[in-house]
């Protein structure tokens, strides 16, 4: 390149490190070479393609900007990348780069398509996956989009769309993450100034998994990331997997054009499981266990079961638990034992189970909860604690304190008094607290 150009480029990049703050000059800039400027067109060299985009969704006007400071042009934009130019000079493939993204979930290995009981309710969208995991990416399943009320198995699909590919050799890099973490890793990354990596994360995919995607009307930005990560993917002909709780029309505070791309592909829903399938799955499970269930005492729990096949789960273990609590063989006696205690009225919530409840929810030990620690996870969960025990018990002010490790009332008004306020304007609080409170209900139901 000649020497003018050279410099040209050079007194940009004084303009463009001045504008900038350093940590995205460093990140995104400095790694830019010039291969060619002048007054009609620039082209950059960029590490790779998403690379580029990156530049160009977030920084092309900065850089035109200064060019223009420099030199009074408007030249074009374009971009070439350095791996391309490697990979052609000489004859050996690119060995492909199999990056376990940190932030993704590894797949629970529970979940695969070998044990998911096929039924009426479930078989469309269950062979669609399994065409997915077949050819990730080569259908005109792309998106494909699962949805579901909960414990209907979007989660247990997904999963085996991620396990199935990985055994067979479809996809290298699978990537599977929740909508609400794919958030939280945004933020941080945002907050750590690491952008890079969280875009070289999941536009690095072969097989992208976003589970619960209802949760992506939290935040604006978030959502704009998950529609750029969205389109390169889609654009590359990689996989995208979705999971929700309702049919995508019905998603609540998307933009208008991420509704349109999620309809672009195949939309499967998954309806409650029909009698027979409830039993199937039972006896399934069980199997798994190796216990002993006889048909007409799966048909028992499966009947009192109908909802969801969590659900159905939870009542298996709780069957199976009284067994061998009892030294009983798991009989219809037995069985109706438990039964009607499990379906009995609600009786009155107490602090317990709010507690309980929350800190099964986020993940937090007892001790933790009531603790002195003043972590923000650790003191929102306990303010949470606060405001649920005031909404859905009895207990006075004094007692929410007292067994929230000895707190005056004071502290107990103060927490809930943050909690009303956050809920005004905070979407995912105000989801979680409705969660928690389902998850409450349950509580106080089972253990009656
Ligand atoms: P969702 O993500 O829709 O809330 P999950 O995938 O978490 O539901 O399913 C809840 C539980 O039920 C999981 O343990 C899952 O393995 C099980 N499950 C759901 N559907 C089936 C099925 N058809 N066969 C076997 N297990 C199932
Ligand atoms: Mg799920």
């Amino acid at each position: 390149m000649p020497h003018e150009q050279a410099s040209v480029w050079q007194s940009c990049l004084v303009v463009l490190k001045k504008e900038l703050h350093s940590q995205s000059y460093q990140t995104w800039i400095e790694p830019l070479e010039v291969q060619h400027i002048d007054p009609n067109q620039v082209v950059l060299v960029a590490p790779d393609a998403f690379f580029s985009d990156w530049v160009e969704e977030h920084y092309r006007l900065s850089i035109e900007r200064a060019v223009y400071e420099v030199t009074s042009w408007r030249p074009s934009f374009s971009y070439s990348f350095t791996s391309q130019s490697e990979s052609t000079e000489n004859n050996f493939p690119d060995p492909k780069p199999v990056t376990r993204p940190v932030s993704s979930f590894p797949l629970n290995p529970r979940y695969r398509f070998d044990n998911f009981i096929v039924g009426d309710s479930n078989e469309f969208a269950f062979s669609a996956a399994k065409a997915v995991a077949e050819a990730p990416g080569k259908t005109s399943f792309n998106p494909f989009v699962i949805y579901s009320e909960v414990g209907l198995g979007k989660t247990h699909l997904l999963q085996a769309i991620g396990d199935y590919c990985l055994k067979m050799g479809t996809a290298q890099n699978v990537v599977y993450i929740t909508a609400e973490k794919f958030i939280s890793d945004y933020i941080t990354s945002i907050r750590k100034r690491d952008m890079a990596k969280f875009v070289s994360t999941y536009r690095s995919a072969d097989l992208l998994l976003v589970d619960d995607i209802q949760f992506f009307f939290v935040t604006e930005g978030s959502q704009r990331e998950f529609f750029h990560t969205f389109n390169a993917l889609f654009q590359n002909e990689k996989q995208i997997v979705l999971s929700a709780d309702c049919a995508p029309p019905s998603l609540k505070g998307f933009e208008p054009r991420l509704i349109s791309r999620f309809q672009c592909g195949l939309v499967a829903s998954i309806d409650s499981p029909d009698l027979e399938t409830r039993i199937a799955i039972l006896c399934h499970k069980a199997e798994q266990q190796s216990l002993e269930l006889d048909q007409d005492v799966a048909q028992h729990i499966a009947e009192v079961y109908s909802t969801n096949v969590r659900e159905l789960e939870g009542a298996l273990t709780r069957v199976v638990a009284l067994s061998k609590l009892t030294h009983q063989p798991i009989t219809k006696e037995l069985v109706s034992k438990t039964l009607p205690h499990l379906r009995a009225e609600p009786r009155r919530i107490v602090v317990n189970d709010v507690l309980e409840a929350v800190c099964q929810f986020y993940g937090l030990s007892r001790s933790d909860l009531i603790g002195s620690s003043r972590k923000k996870e650790v003191a929102s969960a306990r303010h949470i604690s606060m405001y649920l025990s005031k909404t859905l018990t009895s207990a006075s002010l004094k007692l929410i304190g007292a067994e929230l490790g000895g707190r005056d009332h004071s502290t107990v008004i103060h927490g809930c008094k943050k909690v009303e306020m956050n809920l005004k304007a905070d979407l995912l609080l105000k989801r979680q607290i409705d969660q928690l409170r389902n998850k409450i209900n349950v509580f106080s139901t089972k253990a009656a």
